[in-house]
């Protein structure tokens, strides 16, 4: 079987080498090829060494070690023992509202302390085991869902800041079952969130007792991991595993079924034949290739919106910055009058991030409510960026290093509805036999959500589904 893998982002990556192991294991042959228009692997990972030492996440700064799938990777990969955990202290988050950064309370004595929430509204969170479980099969907004059952400063000051460190998403218009399918499914089985947080943490006693293996204290969210010189050393090493069934600076233009597979037109004036396609594209550049021979499909893949973001890092020499920098960094609680949605404390989350006696900080700036941040030249979103660091952490030192990246349609986002365009995806793809979809655009966008969709792919590859 000849399979073309388009996209050599990780979805992409992930998906040719769990087919290979799969093939090997099966003792199947199968001839593979991922083709990547850049001409360089990892697509929205990449890690940047500048001249001053500064080592700079593009896109991703790590991947929660609460879920299995990345971390099998690396296991399979043989890279797990230079995975580095993140610094203890950077469990601790933080919120900027009403002028200060409070931190995230972690237990409920700190819930009682913090300033973060009014005391009403604690009030009105604690009401939670109260509400009954919404019924209704219909797609629920993640903000209509906050407002329902923990009260709108919850949604505001807890839940929509780290809404927009995730997807910088609007939650108003984004589907719950779709971003967040486990607290859906809380709510369904246990009957609320408190309710399911109780009973959950009475099993993990039980389990404790009876001398079972349990998941750490720091819950199903996980520890972020990432390596000593950045993340790129998946991609880096999942292409140096693939070898040469990886090409890069090799753009696919065209798409067509043909009388047996597809046919592939490349940049380069090549032709590809091949009897299965996987697209592990974003949505918007799938669609470009369906729409000569499904204009529905690509109708349903353009439907996917993407939030722009754009990734300012500053470097500071340490004295210069009176904050102790003691944790992950904060996020903007809502309503938000700054055009940034964050910073990362990047040099406290991971050693090596800055050379001895310097600090690095990562801010995100636009996002889903902030399309026009996109437009603004860099030295605007340099000051912007000192300027909201002046404001939210009294910073008013200037950076021996800056530098700008880039996304303008960096993540996708699911608003309601989007799991029933899935199934419609589903349905006009399983019209093309061989034809499969993966990536970030579908199915999740953390990295362990397109590692556990490659493994899908590649599983649906082998068993003829789509
Ligand atoms: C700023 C930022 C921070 C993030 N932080 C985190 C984080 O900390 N943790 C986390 O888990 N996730 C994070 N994410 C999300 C995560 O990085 C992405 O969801 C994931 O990397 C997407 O991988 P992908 O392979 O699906 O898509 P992509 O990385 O977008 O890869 C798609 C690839 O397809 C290629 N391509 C496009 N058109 C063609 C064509 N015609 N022919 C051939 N190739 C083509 C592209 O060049 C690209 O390499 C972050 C994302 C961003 C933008």
């Amino acid at each position: 079987m000849r399979v073309v893998i388009i996209g050599g982002g990780i979805s992409g990556l992930a998906t040719a080498f769990l087919l290979q192991q799969q093939a090997q294991e099966q003792g199947r042959s199968i001839a593979l090829q991922v083709l990547e228009a850049e001409p360089r692997v990892g697509g929205k990972i990449r890690s940047l060494l500048s001249e001053k030492g500064y080592l700079c996440e593009w896109g991703p700064n790590g991947f929660l070690d609460g879920k299995p799938a990345t971390l099998d990777l690396c296991r399979r990969l043989q890279i797990a023992e230079q995975l580095m955990r993140s610094d203890d202290n950077a469990r601790r988050r933080f919120i900027y509202a009403e002028n200060r950064l409070h931190q995230v309370p972690e237990n409920a004595g700190a819930f009682l302390r913090t300033g973060l929430l009014t005391p009403a509204a604690k009030m009105r969170m604690a009401a939670e085991v109260f509400i009954p479980p919404r019924r209704s099969e219909e797609d629920e907004s993640l903000a209509d869902f906050c407002r329902r059952r923990l009260g709108r400063q919850a949604l505001d000051r807890l839940v929509a800041p780290m809404v927009s460190g995730i997807f910088a998403g609007d939650p108003e218009s984004m589907s719950l079952a779709s971003c967040f399918p486990r607290i859906r499914q809380l709510e369904t089985d246990y009957g609320g969130l408190f309710r399911a947080m109780f009973r959950l943490a009475r099993r993990r006693r039980a389990e404790k007792r009876a001398g079972k293996a349990v998941a750490s204290a720091s819950g199903p969210a996980g520890v972020l991991t990432s390596f000593a010189d950045g993340l790129q050393r998946l991609p880096d090493r999942l292409q140096q595993v693939l070898g040469e069934q990886v090409e890069v600076c090799a753009p696919v233009l065209a798409l067509e079924p043909a009388a047996s597979g597809f046919a592939l037109h490349l940049g380069d004036g090549r032709r590809l034949q091949a009897d299965a396609v996987v697209s592990a594209l974003p949505a918007y550049d799938f669609a470009d290739l369906v729409q000569v021979f499904d204009q529905p499909m690509a109708d349903l893949l353009r439907e996917i919106p993407y939030a722009s973001l754009q990734v300012v890092c500053l470097g500071f020499e340490r004295r210069h910055i009176a904050h102790d920098l003691n944790g992950f960094g904060f996020l903007m609680a809502h309503p938000n009058p700054l055009p940034m949605l964050g910073t990362l404390w990047d040099s406290s989350i991971f050693s090596r991030r800055a050379p001895e006696g310097r600090v690095l900080l990562r801010s995100m700036l636009g996002g889903a409510s902030r399309p026009q941040v996109a437009d603004w030249d860099d030295d605007t979103l340099v000051q912007e960026t000192r300027s909201a660091l002046r404001q939210t952490m009294g910073i008013a030192a200037a950076p021996e290093f800056a530098c700008v990246f880039r996304h303008r349609r960096a993540i996708p986002q699911y608003p309601t509805g989007h799991g029933r365009r899935l199934q419609e995806l589903r349905h006009r793809t399983g019209l093309y036999p061989g034809l499969h979809f993966t990536g970030n655009a579908f199915f999740g966008i953390g990295l362990n959500d397109c590692v556990s969709a490659a493994q899908a792919t590649a599983d649906a590859l082998f068993s003829g589904g789509s």
